[in-house]
């Protein structure tokens, strides 16, 4: 596992599609490796085998460390049938395939390695945490739960590995994740009138049915529609959570299972400048400010590291996310272990 490549087919090789997810086995991998490089490693299980893993090194008071982040599940492969194994990291060329090649087992691999470079130099600086999470498909739920623990610390600064081809991003979008319960009262189909049938109530008020009934001979008491709002920066998630009540009508019980900001950095920030450069000159061309569409767990982390600058910026191609046939390009995977190693080094002055 010296190589960046070696280590990204490993890290394929753990099948920790999310549902269900179970990314304990592969979890307790990076931390093992984590800690032989001299990291202070723990783990965090917010459900039986949802594994997260915070690692840390180094540390003073004057500077916090620098925080990589990136998640160990995957989304499930879709119903289209793949031509390579998405589970073993075949090789074509300069593609490197897999099930979360792109999104983002290449990020985890080359932030471990550039970790592994710098560990022997990081005693006596700001040093460097990475949160590893799980189940950060589908509302980032891992990285919510691991904001609630001590385990995060502190952090002056974020870099997200999700796929970006390299390309520094300063922010992304927001989500408020909810399920709206409508109720109504069960009879039997042959006596509806005796009935509320909950799933129309559903319907009027969002004009979309997403659950049905527990069978077709009977009139639901009770339905349920998941409803998932992309926001952007500067929108307030409290104002657009009333907005939607008010849409949805009082007997919609809302319950959120996922509310993160949009993330957004100021690109004159200084760090950000930094990683501009940084990054610029590994790419070579002059990065301009831009946003992604997706969301990340930096949303949940912001919550602890308030105010940090963060960017998202990985080596996988942000096109194959979530792709049949997902592919991450070798030379990306490298070029990004080259770019972490840089942006620690910058960090903690070393
Ligand atoms: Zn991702």
């Amino acid at each position: 596992m010296s190589d960046a490549i070696a280590l990204t087919r490993s890290l394929l090789r753990f099948d920790t599609v999310n549902p269900p997810g179970r990314e304990r086995d592969c979890a307790h991998l990076v931390g093992a490796m984590l800690q032989e490089w001299g990291f202070e490693v723990a783990y965090h299980e917010y459900e039986d085998a949802r594994t997260s893993v915070v690692a840390r090194s180094g540390g003073v008071d004057s500077k916090p460390p620098l925080c990589l982040t990136g998640h160990l599940d995957v989304v499930p492969l879709g119903s289209r049938k793949w031509t390579k194994d998405p589970f073993s990291g075949e090789a074509d060329g300069d593609r490197l395939y897999g099930r979360g090649s792109s999104d983002m087992k290449a990020g985890l691999a080359a932030m471990l390695l550039a970790a592994r470079s710098v560990a022997k130099s990081l005693s006596g600086t700001p040093g460097v945490v990475l949160v590893l999470t799980a189940a950060e498909e589908g509302g980032c739920i891992g990285s919510q739960h691991l904001a609630r623990t001590q385990l995060l610390g502190k952090a002056g600064a974020i870099v997200v590995g999700e796929p970006t081809s390299n390309y520094p991003y300063v922010g992304h979008k927001g989500s408020l994740k909810f399920y709206a319960r409508f109720r109504g009262v069960s009879a039997h189909a042959s006596m509806p009138d005796l009935g509320v049938n909950a799933i129309y109530k559903a319907a009027r008020a969002v004009a979309e049915l997403e659950a049905g009934g527990e069978g077709v001979n009977m009139v639901p008491d009770s339905a349920s529609v998941g409803v998932d709002i992309r926001t952007v920066p500067g929108m307030d998630h409290a104002a657009v959570r009333a907005k939607l009540q008010a849409l949805l009508g009082s007997e919609a019980e809302i319950e959120v299972f996922s509310d993160m900001n949009a993330v957004w950095t100021e690109p004159e920030q200084d760090w950000v400048r930094r990683v501009f450069e940084i990054t610029g000159r590994a790419l070579g061309v002059k990065p301009e400010p831009r946003a992604q569409t997706y969301n990340t767990d930096a949303g949940n982390l912001l919550k602890v590291y308030k105010g940090a600058p963060t960017v998202v910026l990985g080596p996988g191609e942000p096109q194959q996310a979530h792709q049949t046939d997902e592919w991450c390009s070798m030379e990306r995977i490298r070029q990004s272990v080259a770019i972490y190693e840089d942006l620690i080094r910058d960090w903690c002055g070393i």
